[in-house]
């Protein structure tokens, strides 16, 4: 089954904008710029790899705004867990083709 990547998504009651970056951006697979209220996921990475990296950096998110006291660690487990629950035994696809990509730098 697919399902399309919103250009925004909730968390609490703050919308987040999503956007692809091309790798020359930054260093990371993705960001979570919590102030300019977005999430960048590099666009070459293979399905399974974007659909985790728009997970962890959602979790970020959900850490942040929820006071959910999570270490790197623990966010890059979840994102995993979450992935193979989602991606793999639910077979779920994201479809992104309505993300558009960012190709500036963002400042924190
Ligand atoms: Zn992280």
């Amino acid at each position: 089954m697919k399902i399309k990547v919103p250009k925004e998504i909730q968390i609490g009651c703050h919308s987040h904008k999503v956007f692809l970056k091309d790798n020359t951006t930054s260093d990371f697979d993705g960001d979570a710029y919590h102030r300019q209220e977005m999430i960048r996921v590099e666009e070459k990475l293979p399905p399974t790899q974007r659909g985790a990296t728009f997970l962890h950096e959602s979790l970020h998110f959900i850490s942040q705004i929820y006071s959910v006291t999570l270490a790197e660690r623990d966010i890059n487990s979840l994102s995993e867990g979450l992935g193979q629950l989602l991606f793999s035994d639910l077979g779920i696809e994201l479809d992104w083709s309505e993300i558009p990509t960012m190709t500036a730098t963002v400042k924190r």
